[in-house]
């Protein structure tokens, strides 16, 4: 306890600066001691596990004089390797080169500080070389390197040797929780977001951007340690192949605190107050790459590699030919390997179309010019574009070591640092930000630079878009920059993301009503719905994990007596498991029992709807893919109001002809409001016709923080 308060003293300043409360911060941290030391020994853990298991494995059929002369061949083969992996693992006299020594091991898994150490790598298993004593070896790779280097028939180089990455080692049955291998995602194409499925159908809309989304992956397979052969020839075919490499994609996911999106939104401004780039930060998000193929691939719909689920061992490429067969076994899938890290990032998203060309050029330029405001090296942060290199709209900047931490958060908290940073980039693409001449060169080379070089955006780390690059592409973009300021959003926009995603996931527009009736009476938001409790196999409407709750909005069919049974059964359950069950039935008023659990629900802030009246299917058609990605979760909001309905914008005449679009109409009762969007340069004319025609309007604004209680409001009047 004393050495707790010795180090909040001096963690406080610090800390406060983190998202939440420091001393909780603390508190949890201290709590996930036993915990984090546990998850950091998995990768051992993992690896002695599966080698002890394919030893014996090996052993048996070795013994069983059934089997094929060759089957017990090759098992004596797997049985060596198995012990010789054992062996690496158990070394106690390891010395401090070992990946096994434990500071270095524990500094990898991040439970000890060491940042000259890769973070949460895997590791492949490189046999030695038998005539000369070679030594067996583990080698580690960074994860996000780990998923192109280690990946499938993927060739390394160790100390003049060159190897194939023939095998995962497989985990222990039973070590992993799932029965399959395999897991499901949905990575949205507008801005590459990633929702992890469990068992659910999954969210038809993006949680971040409101796009509507594409089917799932449902073949993921988290990539493993992985075992190597020793190769000698390598084929030109092969070479083409492996200098073309795969095909690989990045997401990410915002972390999550206590149910809500951890990540804070902000806007690059100009001075006469033009939106110039939306930015989102987002502390300890976790980035995902996916390894979908070579890219030298026949069937580019294709997807994934094939791997013995039984033996571990990547089917042969078609493309390989005098690789000697590894004898597969008949459990063959087709998998995408992943890999998962968690990294503190920035989005950044220019306002407008941008084409390929420019958006490569600004990434390289923003990078750059970050490097150098803040002293990083190349390799401490690292760039992508999202959702993909070939469909630019947004750029991904993450800290790619240790090293970087807080930097990229400055870029949302102040307003001046992207401003800055911008300027640096010119300066750094050879012009004068001041005045705008190009200068044609850096300072101490001779030769002038077109479109770009290594003095300005060329790097290692941007080969592949080295013909894209160009510096005469960034001053109509970042001299607007250089003058503009940053502003955060308000806190509510993630808010606005864990309404949508909830919204999203309901199975029935009472439920939608109830999440509506939560977020207008400004309560605490459920942190999940339709979630499965594992432990009792029933699934709550609504979870409030952090507070132990689960929520059953009961529609008619819950009132016939076997329901009622089921329904009883099923809460004691839960309750048993520990879990506070709070049931709102389809005709009760709802507002007083929200009111009876302040600690859970909150204190209301906002002015209450009236009671629910179901069956009333008004918002049936409604679709918020009509409505611009800003006004989307407004008007998923609107529509989950009480006897709401909205309709898309129409077009507005006016003398005959048409002005534009209004933003929406929305209905309750006798009463039509035509909403006006006030950010659009046509609003007043709009507004003007509307007036003239006689229309009941609005002006709204979607950054408005209360526009939708505003709306409602007219409504009722
Ligand atoms: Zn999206
Ligand atoms: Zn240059």
């Amino acid at each position: 306890m004393a050495r707790k308060q010795h180090v909040d003293r001096d963690a406080q300043q610090h800390l406060a600066r983190r998202d939440g409360d420091p001393e909780d911060w603390l508190d949890r941290v201290l709590g996930q001691v036993p915990t984090s030391f546990d998850n950091a020994c998995r990768r051992w853990r993992g690896l002695y596990l599966a080698a002890l298991n394919q030893s014996k494995r090996q052993q048996r059929i070795i013994l069983d004089p059934s089997r094929d002369p060759k089957d017990r061949e090759s098992a004596k083969r797997l049985r060596a390797e198995a012990e010789a992996q054992l062996r690496l693992l158990l070394e106690t006299a390891a010395s401090t080169h070992s990946d096994f020594y434990s500071y270095r091991y524990f500094a990898c898994e991040g439970f000890l500080p060491g940042y000259n150490f890769p973070r949460l790598p895997l590791s492949a298993f490189l046999p030695g070389r038998r005539q000369k004593q070679g030594m067996d070896e583990f080698l580690t790779r960074p994860r996000f390197l780990a998923i192109s280097e280690f990946g499938p028939r993927s060739i390394i180089y160790h100390e003049g040797s060159r190897y194939v990455i023939n095998k995962v080692i497989l985990p222990v049955e039973g070590d992993e929780n799932s029965t399959s291998i395999k897991r499901r995602a949905i990575q949205c194409e507008g801005c590459g977001y990633i929702h992890p499925l469990e068992d659910e159908p999954g969210p038809d809309l993006c949680e971040s951007c409101g796009s509507k989304l594409p089917p799932a992956y449902d073949n993921l397979f988290r990539m493993q340690n992985v075992a190597t052969r020793r190769r000698d020839r390598i084929n030109s075919d092969e070479e083409e192949r492996f200098r073309l490499g795969y095909e690989l994609k990045t997401g990410l996911r915002f972390a999550r605190r206590g149910g809500v999106v951890s990540a804070r939104y902000a806007e690059l401004v100009a001075e006469d107050g033009e939106a110039l780039a939306s930015l989102v930060y987002g502390h300890g998000a976790t980035l995902w790459r996916m390894n979908l193929g070579w890219r030298r691939r026949k069937d580019k719909d294709q997807t994934g590699y094939v791997l013995d689920i039984e033996r571990g061992y990547w089917a042969k490429s078609q493309v390989v030919e005098d690789d000697p067969d590894d004898p597969l076994s008949p459990r063959l899938e087709r998998v995408v390997p992943y890999v998962e890290d968690t990294r503190n990032c920035i989005l950044v998203r220019p306002v407008g179309e941008l084409d390929a060309a420019q958006m490569a050029s600004l990434e390289a330029a923003l990078k750059t010019a970050i490097q150098v405001q803040f002293q990083l090296e190349d390799r401490e942060l690292a760039t992508e574009a999202l959702p993909s290199s070939e469909d630019r709209r947004q750029i991904l900047l993450y800290e790619a070591s240790e090293g970087g931490a807080g930097v990229l958060r400055r870029l949302v908290e102040d307003p001046d640092t992207l401003p800055a940073v911008a300027r640096l980039a010119l300066e750094i693409g050879h012009f004068d930000p001041d005045t705008g001449e190009d200068q044609r060169r850096a300072k101490r080379t001779r030769e002038d630079c077109e479109a770009a070089c290594y003095d300005c955006l060329l790097s290692y780390y941007n080969q592949r878009d080295h013909r894209l690059l160009d510096r005469q592409l960034l001053p109509d973009i970042l001299q607007p920059w250089m003058r503009a300021s940053v502003r955060t959003s308000p806190a509510p926009i993630p808010r606005d993301a864990q309404l949508m995603r909830l919204l999203n996931l309901c199975q029935s527009d009472l439920e939608r009503r109830w999440v509506g009736m939560v977020d207008r009476m400004g309560l605490k938001l459920p942190s999940d719905a339709q979630r499965l409790v594992d432990a009792c196999t029933v699934r709550p409407d609504f979870l409030y994990l952090d507070e132990g709750a689960a929520i059953f909005v009961d529609g008619p069919h819950h009132d016939t007596p076997e329901q009622q049974t089921t329904d009883d059964k099923q809460q004691d359950a839960l309750e048993d498991y520990g879990l506070t069950v709070i049931r709102f039935h389809h005709a009760a008023e709802w507002e007083p029992i929200l009111r009876r659990y302040p600690t859970l629900f909150g204190t209301p802030v906002a002015r209450v709807e009236l009671a629910p009246s179901p069956g009333t299917d008004a918002d049936a058609a409604f679709d918020p893919e009509d409505f611009d990605a800003s006004w989307r979760s407004v008007m998923i909001r609107l529509a989950a109001a009480e006897d709401v309905s909205v309709e898309p914008g129409n077009e507005v005449m006016d003398g005959g002809r048409v002005v534009d679009l209004d933003l929406a109409t929305v209905r309750k009762g006798e009463r039509t409001v035509r909403l006006v969007d006030d950010g659009k340069a046509t609003a007043d004319d709009v507004a003007n016709a509307l007036a003239k025609q006689g229309y009941r309007l609005l002006r709204v604004r979607s950054d408005e923080p209360d526009v939708v209680a505003r709306i409602l409001v007219e409504l009722e009047e």
